[in-house]
């Protein structure tokens, strides 16, 4: 693989495998690969109607194909080669009416998107041998292994806890393929917090009875011999989640099956968690995950490079530990990246190039672009509703809800201006994005439960 053109080989059949063929590929088809510049896949096309279709139906898809080629994160970016002013107004149009909703062929681009089956499982490379052992960590290790070697037998409920990109998924991940293995009868189930309350949500409007309705839901967590829920913290202010993961859990519990929870934070933390479920969290073991030091730092980049067959020097891997100290996920990034520059343009990555590549990704230079992101991916996760949802036109009073928070943290977070922040909304004007973050100005007063979420999301950012 030596050419941006090779990854798009490699990315088409993965695209045409999770959308409608013909369709897709013949507008797929009119896109040319350019080049890979940073985080951007750059294409060209012929018009603005093609540019405007790709990016209104396949832009997701395209971009989890590629990355998963590559290994990491990129954007969709499409230029017009040439095109007349005439002939673009006359784009809009068409395309105006092929993206209305209300239209014959409104139907495309479902709003749960990419990577709806993968978060439902467990990644199969966090496994305990892909998982580097280090002070920072060795406790939470352990704890896993002892959890993951006599299930329920030992420390139940396992909670571990720690800040974003620490291994706290992994090491959840790895108890999950380690029982699989030994007892391969053992129903496991793994669930992010935030899936588990859309599910919920979604089984109380079905009703009792009907295809996952709240039946469905009860027989499918309680029936688990394992039950794995990530980023439990999520359910912190949600009565009705709250209320049937305590039943979850006490079944579970009494009837002597594992339980394993992660969470950015201890219990204590979790804004307004009853306190019934304060208690039993913190009734097992509590294990906190801390950042790597230096040899972990290597000895992470290294596998990571090992496990992609990416040769590396060491004095490569120290210069990326040493520049990138705050998380796994980071050098992760940083390594993937690195392979990419090798694999298209068959340079020997040195200290040098390793410095330019991850230059924006130190420490103290989060891009804005990809704080903003984080700060609407975390409103959405815990408000339960899409990023498409947030960033987009619906008004259904919970999104409308998220989207005023999301503003007001970006607001509080990045001192960005209204019309700035309108841009990343979708183009809201300024008047609008100033209302919505003087109505939550407003509503904190008097709302101390929004507050204290407010200032959790505030926390998480730094
Ligand atoms: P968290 O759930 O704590 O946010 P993840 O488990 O998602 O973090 O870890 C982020 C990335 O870093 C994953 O790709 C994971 O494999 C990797 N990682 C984290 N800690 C380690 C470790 N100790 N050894 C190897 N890889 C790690
Ligand atoms: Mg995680």
């Amino acid at each position: 693989m030596k050419s941006f053109g090779d990854v798009w080989q490699k990315a088409k059949p993965i695209i045409s495998s999770k959308i409608n063929p013909v369709a897709a590929l013949q507008w797929i088809s009119n896109i040319e690969p350019v080049r890979l510049e940073n985080d951007s896949a750059v294409f060209s096309c012929p018009s603005t109607f093609e540019k405007q279709i790709v990016e209104a139906r396949y832009a997701k898809e395209i971009e989890s194909a590629l990355s998963s080629v590559l290994g990491f994160d990129v954007k969709l970016e499409i230029y017009v080669q040439e095109e007349s002013l005439e002939q673009e107004e006359e784009t809009n149009e068409r395309v105006k009416h092929l993206l209305n909703p209300e239209g014959p062929i409104g139907l495309f681009g479902n709003s749960l998107g990419k990577g709806n089956i993968e978060k439902w499982s467990l990644s199969p490379e966090y496994t305990f041998g892909n998982f580097v052992v280090g002070p920072g960590n060795s406790f939470a290790h352990a704890a896993a292994r002892a959890v993951a070697d006599n299930p329920a037998r030992t420390w139940n409920p396992l909670f571990i806890y720690g800040n974003s990109g620490l291994g706290k998924t992994h090491l959840m991940c790895a108890i999950g393929h380690a029982i699989k293995q030994k007892f391969n009868w053992y129903n496991v189930v793994y669930v992010r917090s935030e899936d588990f309350t859309n599910e919920l949500i979604r089984a109380l409007q079905i009703g009792a009875e009907g295809k996952g309705g709240t039946l469905d839901f009860k027989n499918k967590y309680r029936k688990a011999d394992v039950l794995l829920i990530d980023d439990i913290q999520f359910i912190g202010g949600k009565t009705q989640t709250q209320e049937e993961f305590f039943h979850t859990f006490s079944a579970l519990y009494s009837a002597g099956k594992q339980i394993v929870m992660t969470s950015d934070r201890p219990p204590k933390e979790i804004s307004t968690l009853e306190e019934r479920l304060l208690t039993r969290f913190e009734s097992g073991l509590m294990a906190d995950v801390q950042a790597p030091d230096f040899e972990t730092r290597c000895a992470i980049i290294r596998k990571k490079a090992e496990s992609t067959a990416f040769p590396i020097d060491s004095d490569v891997v120290e210069y990326i530990a040493y520049t990138l100290k705050d998380n796994a996920r980071q050098l992760e990034g940083a390594v993937m990246k690195l392979r990419a520059h090798w694999l298209l343009s068959s340079k020997v990555i040195n200290r040098e190039l390793a410095a330019e590549v991850i230059r924006d990704m130190a420490s103290d230079s989060e891009p804005l672009s990809q704080r903003l992101d984080k700060i609407v991916n975390e409103v959405s996760r815990f408000y339960g509703v899409t990023v498409d949802d947030i960033l987009g036109s619906k008004r259904t009073s919970k999104i409308s809800q998220a989207r005023k928070i999301a503003m007001y943290v970006i607001r509080e977070a990045t001192e960005l201006s209204y019309p700035l922040i309108g841009e990343k909304f979708g183009g809201r004007n300024h008047t609008t994005v100033m209302y919505s973050i003087r109505d939550v100005e407003a509503e904190i007063k008097t709302d101390y439960k929004l507050k204290s979420e407010i200032n959790d999301f505030l926390k998480n950012l730094r």
